[in-house]
Order: C-alpha cells, then sequence, then structure tokens
C-alpha cells in the first residue's frame, strides 16, 4: 500500500468514525432535550389512590373495562376557564357533583394529567399510566392537559403558556408515539364519534356517540389547536395530520 493509499484509507477511516459518533450521539442529545425537560415538570398529584373504586365503577359503566391502567393514543388540551390553576386543581381534588349519564347526577373527581399555570409551569397531577376524566368519551386512551385561561383569548396572549404546552405535546407525542391527528381539542371530542372515532359512552343513552347538546365544550378553540398541530408537523417525526 502507497502512503497516497494509506492516508486516503486514514481519511475515509476518520469521517466513517465521525459519522458514526455523530449517529450515536444524535439520539443522546434528544434525549437530554427530554431530560432536561423532565426535569422542569412539577409534581403535585391528587390523591387518587383514594378514588379507586370510583374510578373502577366509572370506566366500567361508560368504556365497559373498570382497568384503570392506561396506555395512551391520544391527548385532549383543554382550559381551565380560570385565570390560575388553583381553583381547576381544588375542584378536582375536593370533586363536585357531576352529570354521570343514565345514573344523573352524583358526586365524584374529575382530573386531568397535567394542568398548566399561566406563569407557564407545568404541573404533573396524575402518573401517565393511570386513566383520568377529564374528556369523557376519551378517558380509557387520552391523556389530558389543562391550561390556566379564561377563554381562547386570554390562552393565545399567553406566549409562555402556549409554549410549554407545546414543548409537552411534543415530548408526550414522542415518548409515546402519537401521531398529530390523535392530538384532539376538547371541543372536537365534544363533537363525538363523526370526529374523534375512538369515542365510547355506554353509560349515556340519551346521548351515546357525542355530548348531549347542553354539554357542548370550546375549549381549548381551533386557532390554539391549529398553532399546535403546526408546531407538531414541524418537531415531531409522525406530526402530519
Ligand atoms: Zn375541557
Amino acid at each position: 500500500m502507497s502512503s497516497w493509499e494509506s492516508s486516503k484509507l486514514n481519511r475515509a477511516g476518520l469521517s466513517g468514525i465521525a459519522l458514526i459518533a455523530l449517529v450515536l450521539i444524535l439520539p443522546y442529545l434528544a434525549g437530554a432535550r427530554d431530560l432536561e425537560f423532565e426535569k422542569s415538570i412539577i409534581e403535585k398529584f391528587l390523591p387518587y389512590q383514594k378514588w379507586e373504586k370510583e374510578y373502577r365503577a366509572y370506566f366500567q359503566r361508560h368504556y365497559h373495562d373498570d382497568s384503570l391502567e392506561l396506555a395512551p393514543k391520544a391527548i385532549v388540551m383543554h382550559y381551565t376557564a380560570s385565570a390560575t390553576m388553583t381553583s381547576a386543581y381544588n375542584t378536582f381534588r375536593n370533586g363536585a357533583p357531576y352529570d354521570d349519564g343514565d345514573v344523573g347526577v352524583v358526586f365524584g373527581h374529575l382530573s386531568s394529567h397535567f394542568i398548566i399555570d399561566n406563569d407557564g409551569k407545568i404541573y404533573q397531577i396524575l402518573p401517565l399510566s393511570r386513566k383520568c376524566r377529564g374528556a369523557y368519551g376519551v378517558n380509557h386512551v387520552a391523556i389530558s392537559i389543562e391550561m390556566a385561561a379564561l377563554n381562547e383569548a386570554s390562552l393565545l396572549k399567553n406566549r409562555k403558556l402556549i409554549n410549554s404546552s407545546h414543548e409537552l405535546v411534543r415530548y408526550l407525542a414522542e415518548k409515546y408515539n402519537i401521531p398529530g391527528d390523535k392530538v384532539y381539542g376538547h371541543y372536537q371530542v365534544a363533537k363525538g364519534r363523526k370526529v374523534v372515532p375512538e369515542y365510547t359512552d355506554y353509560g349515556d343513552r340519551r346521548s351515546p356517540d357525542c355530548y348531549p347538546a347542553s354539554f357542548g365544550r370550546s375549549d381549548p378553540g381551533e386557532r390554539y389547536m391549529t398553532g399546535l398541530w403546526e408546531y407538531l408537523k414541524k418537531n415531531t417525526h409522525n406530526g402530519k395530520r
């Protein structure tokens, strides 16, 4: 082998090594972003263990499955209709009377997996392995995320809150391989099976395929969702809708 050939080989070998190093380091960089992000999430769990009997009965009635274990296949976005997260969190924790379909008004505990406060801080309030009760119709498959905002107009003005929500959904969509067309606004879930094929409700015979008209939802609004879908398209591997 001439010295020219050996130096060519060295160059090829070196660029090969550089390429391998890059391939090895890329997932690490993506993983580092997620690790950093996970550290920013504040844990403030609801006393969900106390609700096991109530939740099993609810999931049996509405989904014909009393398992409380969640394998996330969709994400539902909401706003709290309050300026800060406090009132929403307290209502979840303390429980309230609500309309439970065929059994009428009962006392119980609604919930979500996350609440993002109006300063952009993200609170995780249920484990992701546990079904929540944030968007009936899809609670058997969905992660629910609440954002502290009075309405869509105030949500759209709050850049910190929007940025935190985008980063949280990006992280969850990658973690559970959830495509952009399975990231829903609550207002879409309210329209039922014709918009959201996962919609299931065995426990409300007056309106089995969608929310009753009096339960209509507008949160978090189409403009917010359009911005989120755009973000996911650019920032997740399967964000296309
Ligand atoms: Zn909602």
